[in-house]
Order: structure tokens, then sequence, then C-alpha cells
């Protein structure tokens, strides 16, 4: 991905399944803007305390210090003026306000970043992450590797049978799956 620079902030989003390095990825492009001494503010959405509440936290047990918060609104009184890079991750927890508070962050000149689940459980559109991605500059989907065959996975299958949309867990929850082997579930 190659970003040219210029006075205007912009949008990025990395979407794709569970373990796909949604959470890698967003941590790498946090550590080199930190490495070119950006100021960065980094946030997850506060309903996974998956590990550590106030962690960004990948499945590869790398992690980086977050603030959690519940609510899009949070993060546009949290930011200050001088943070160069905003970095959220769980964005699809967040409802369609998100929308906005990006896109007024990046209107201030900020880049913003946003890492989230783009299908749910039953392989749809997964909360704002459809807008978020329309309205980002850059866009990028990864796949996981399907537990069933080792192709690339694009889905994330639940191993229970709870309903909700948001039931929080990892490897003992869900595994990755691609289009041959996903089995959404059963209408009720
Ligand atoms: P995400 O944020 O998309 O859930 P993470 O960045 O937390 O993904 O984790 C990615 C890491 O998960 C991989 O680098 C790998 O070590 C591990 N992993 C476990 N299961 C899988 C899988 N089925 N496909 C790919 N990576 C997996
Ligand atoms: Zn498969």
């Amino acid at each position: 991905m190659q970003i040219v620079h210029g006075k205007s902030g912009w949008l990025e989003v990395i979407c794709g399944p569970m373990f796909s390095g949604k959470s890698e990825e967003l941590i790498k492009r946090i550590r080199r803007a930190q490495i070119a001494r950006r100021r960065v503010q980094i946030f997850k959405h506060g309903i996974d305390a998956r590990y550590d509440a106030t962690n960004i936290v990948s499945h590869s047990q790398q992690s980086l210090p977050g603030v959690a918060v519940t609510n899009a609104q949070d993060i546009l009184n949290l930011v200050d003026d001088r943070t160069e890079l905003v970095a959220i991750d769980e964005g699809q927890f967040f409802g369609d306000e998100i929308v906005d508070v990006v896109s007024k962050l990046a209107n201030l000149g900020k880049r913003v970043v946003v890492a989230g689940l783009d299908l749910d459980y039953r392989g749809l559109p997964f909360g704002p992450m459809p807008l978020l991605m329309c309205r980002a500059e850059y866009v990028t989907k990864q796949l996981a590797i399907c537990m069933t065959c080792g192709d690339p996975a694009n889905f994330t299958q639940r191993l229970t049978r709870d309903t909700a949309q948001v039931v929080v867990g990892a490897a003992e929850t869900y595994e990755a799956r691609c289009r041959c082997h996903f089995e959404p579930p059963a209408e009720d």
C-alpha cells in the first residue's frame, strides 16, 4: 500500500475474518508510525475483554496499550489536537456513528486506521464496517487459513449454538473457514 502524504488526513480500513491478522497488521502500522515519531492514540471497543480491556492484542500475542471505549463519541472526546494517527481495533462493534467520528478526524488532517470483522458469524456484513470500507481511501482485506482444508478463509465459523451477533471468544468459540467449509447457522 503506497500512501502519498499531503495535508489532508485519510481513512484506512483493515478487514477480514477472525485470525486473518487484522490486529497484527494494525500493530505493525502503529509501530511504524511510532518509529517515525508520529503521535499515536490507540482505541478499541470495550466489549472485547478477550485478553486485556486496555490493550490491543493479536492471537500471536503481540500487544500495544490502548484505551477501551464503548461509544464512538468517546474517541472524539479523547483525541488530542496534536495526535497524527488514530488507531481503532474491533471497529465492527461500534454503531454507525463511528463513520462520522472517523470522517471528522480525517477531515482534521489525521490518519485514521480502523481494523474490524467485515462479516459476522452468519456471513453477513458486520455493523458499520461496510460504511467504513466505502468511506475509506485505503481498504486492506485479509484472509485467514481454513481450519478444515488449509485454503484461504474469508469466513468466521462459530463453533457454539449461540445466536447473539456478539459472543466474545477466541479459538474455543470460533475458527476460520473457506467458502466451501463455512456452514452458516440455520435460520430459526
Ligand atoms: P485477527 O485480528 O484478524 O483476529 P490476529 O492478528 O489477532 O488476527 O491473529 C493472527 C494470527 O493468528 C496469525 O499470525 C497466526 O499466528 C494465528 N492464527 C491462528 N489460527 C489461524 C488461522 N486459522 N489462520 C491464520 N492465522 C491463524
Ligand atoms: Zn476449507
